[in-house]
């Protein structure tokens, strides 16, 4: 099979890209390196079937080429993160939308077989937990510029859904969850690596808030299953799924792991939202995907418990690894 991967030198992306070269396919990626890394593809750079480009996913001839020459395409490629989203609201906005607008228009060309990457920040401020594909959902105001890219993710999957009814596109859509492992930046605000990086400097770990908010971690190898099963499973196209790990854990029980996790030097300290993002977040308190859509779908879901998930974390971080 060949493979297209936008924002292949991103998180999801290069594990994807990776597990993609071990199963035998070919692929390509395009990345603009502005959150993604060369490095997190020096797995598989030397591949013989591994191609990359640098550019940008709203460059229209680029997408077409590489869209035209692929069997399946994954749109990962998006501005993400939390304080990235927050700082640079209009980049969020236009890169999201006009990215799978790109993406789409060349699929639909040629009917191919498309994976739009989303994220559980669609269900917004919701309250009815688990968060179910079906569920109504509910942003914040627009002077709040975290919900921008929540919106900009679900015009996203409106437009993919738009192609599937009208042209027929096969589109495949995935609400990623919280989603960690090797090679997540805590530069973007990501909570793990943060926290990882904190407790193996022995710095502060910095807890946002009162830490009751609650998340659920997915590990990122779990979700690249998920997704290379539901690219095999016909039933898939034209649906939405959640994809994730369904098990809570809140961010004060999170910081004391990780600061046991990671020898036990740091302070545990909470900081005001204020304090710690520009104006125009706003947080949500908990964050829980219904997973049985994608269980019964394809019989699987990621269920690694947060404790390894962590473990991967700090041996991919600790200093040792890096010599
Ligand atoms: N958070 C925190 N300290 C940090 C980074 C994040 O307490 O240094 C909190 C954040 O406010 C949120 C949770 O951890 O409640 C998860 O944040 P992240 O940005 O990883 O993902 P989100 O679920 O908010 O998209």
């Amino acid at each position: 099979m060949k493979v297209f991967i936008t924002g292949g030198a991103g998180f999801i992306g290069s594990h994807l890209a990776e597990r993609c070269i071990a199963d035998g396919h070919e692929v390509w990626i395009l990345d603009d390196l502005s959150t993604g890394a060369i490095e997190n593809l020096d797995p598989v750079l030397e591949h013989p079937k591994f191609h990359h480009r640098i550019g940008d996913v709203t460059n229209e001839e680029l997408v077409s080429e590489l869209v035209d020459r692929a069997d399946v395409v994954f749109h990962l490629a998006a501005a993400v993160g939390v304080k990235l989203i927050v700082e640079r609201p209009t980049h969020t906005i236009e890169t999201n939308v006009r990215g799978s607008e790109v993406v789409l228009k060349a699929a639909a060309k040629k009917d191919k077989l498309t994976f739009i990457a989303s994220t559980s920040e669609v269900y917004g401020k919701g309250v009815k937990l688990p968060f179910a594909e079906e569920d109504d959902l509910l942003f914040g105001a627009t002077t709040k510029s975290r919900w921008a890219y929540a919106c900009s993710k679900a015009i996203d999957e409106w437009l993919a859904l738009a192609y599937h009814r009208e042209r027929g596109t096969p589109v495949v859509i995935t609400r990623f969850f919280n989603t960690v492992g090797p090679r997540q930046t805590g530069r973007y605000g990501m909570v793990i690596p943060t926290f990882v990086r904190q407790g193996l400097a022995g710095e502060d770990i910095t807890v946002y808030g009162s830490g009751d908010q609650r998340r659920c971690f997915g590990y990122v190898g779990e979700v690249v299953e998920s997704l290379m099963r539901l690219a095999k499973q016909p039933a898939a196209v034209g649906q939405v799924f959640n994809v994730g790990n369904d098990r809570e854990i809140s961010i004060n029980a999170l910081a004391e792991l990780i600061r046991e996790r990671t020898g036990g030097r740091s302070k545990i300290i909470h900081m005001g939202y204020e304090d710690a993002y520009p104006d125009g977040f706003e947080d949500m308190e908990r964050r829980i995907p219904c997973v049985e859509k994608i269980e019964a779908a394809i019989g699987y879901r990621p269920t690694m418990p947060v404790e390894d998930i962590v473990d991967r974390v700090i041996e991919a971080m600790s200093p040792e690894e890096d010599a």
